[in-house]
């Protein structure tokens, strides 16, 4: 790996962040607190917020096994997929190099920031060769991104082939692992103390079933960490999403049940919609949703539509002609399609 500082935008590395009221003292024993301008009247939500949202990140430590000091916490992934960008890369200068078809995110950011985005297509069973990912990269190359299991493929990457790519690459990879609570796989967070380049994106959107809160997560190096706190907002999780993730995080079993009753739901799904005389191809899923090749995608998108039932139309993305991706719901929901498919004519 490159040092960090020749990773860094040098702006960023020179960067004296904004310090809060709240990051000058942040002691426990205080009674009165006059020193951040805000009302003392309707409490609890007249204080500013943990900036760093301390008590939440101990608890997130237990449950993926990452110390405090390497989780960043973020206003859903989108911060964290934004951060980056903005640490790292010079817009007008450097690159970044994603596998292909994958997350929208990773592309519209390098827009936003002005990063020249070079999209790697996956082979022709969706999975992902080291050597063409880092034949791709040069030396204004800062990112490699992975998502793994990928959206919208929905299958997990070889293992050894995404550690090949962190451990080859001279820049910083960063394999979005979203999905992962869903996949039998070994998650790559667990490599993380072993590769001071690889940076592990997480949600609480998907299986922990809190999407409305908006609560990302990225785990790093402490110095990786360190630069996107510098970055950030200084508020940029609220009190009612730390809240919420507080109490959501108290109650793994419900996760753990909610996932295990997802993944049988998707076998059912998958085995029917193999029977489905529209239905061309269904690609292996380690994720809550699967990717399926239809005999016209777009008529029975709109056919769909018209019955008030919505999957993801993905006909137009790359290596994914005629695909549908389906998101698994409930067994109601799931029966709702199956039973719009079969009389799909
Ligand atoms: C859904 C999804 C996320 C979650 O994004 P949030 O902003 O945390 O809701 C992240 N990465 C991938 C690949 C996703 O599909």
């Amino acid at each position: 790996m490159k040092s960090l500082k020749e990773l860094v935008r040098p702006n960023i590395w020179k960067l004296a962040p904004y310090s809060s009221a709240r990051n000058e003292y942040s002691g426990k024993t205080a009674k009165v607190f006059l020193d951040a301008n805000e009302n003392p009247y309707n409490k609890p939500l007249n204080r500013y917020p943990d900036p760093l949202q301390w008590e939440l990140k101990e608890k997130i430590s237990k449950i993926k096994n990452v110390p405090a000091s390497q989780i960043f916490l973020g206003n859903g992934s989108d911060e964290a997929i934004d951060l980056p960008y903005r640490c790292f890369c010079r817009p007008g200068k450097d690159n970044v190099v994603a596998i292909e078809p994958t997350y929208g995110m990773y592309k519209v950011c390098a827009d936003i920031n002005e990063i020249e985005y070079r999209p790697v297509l996956l082979e022709n069973d969706y999975q992902l060769s080291a050597d063409k990912l880092l034949k791709a990269c040069d030396q204004n190359t800062k990112i490699i991104w992975i998502c793994s299991p990928n959206n919208p493929t929905g299958n997990n990457f070889n293992r050894d082939e995404m550690l090949k790519v962190v451990e080859k690459f001279e820049g910083l990879v960063i394999i979005d692992e979203a999905y992962s609570d869903f996949s039998s796989q070994k998650p790559i967070r667990d490599e993380l103390s072993k590769h001071p380049n690889l940076i592990i994106l997480n949600t609480m959107s998907k299986a922990w079933g809190c999407a409305a809160i908006r609560l990302g997560m990225a785990f790093a190096s402490e110095d990786i960490i360190n630069l996107f706190n510098k970055v950030k907002y200084p508020y940029n999780v609220n009190l009612l999403t730390q809240k919420e993730a507080l109490d959501a995080l108290s109650a793994p079993y419900e996760v753990e049940k909610w996932v295990n009753v997802l993944l049988l739901e998707r076998s059912r799904l998958i085995s029917s919609f193999k029977d489905l005389p529209i239905c061309v191809k269904v690609y292996p899923s380690d994720a809550n949703f699967f990717l399926a090749k239809m005999t016209e995608a777009q008529k029975i998108y709109d056919y769909l539509v018209d019955r008030g039932i919505i999957v993801r139309n993905r006909s137009r993305i790359s290596l994914c002609q005629d695909c549908l991706r389906v998101t698994i719901g409930t067994k109601s929901e799931n029966n709702q399609l199956l039973a719009a498919l079969r009389q799909y004519e």
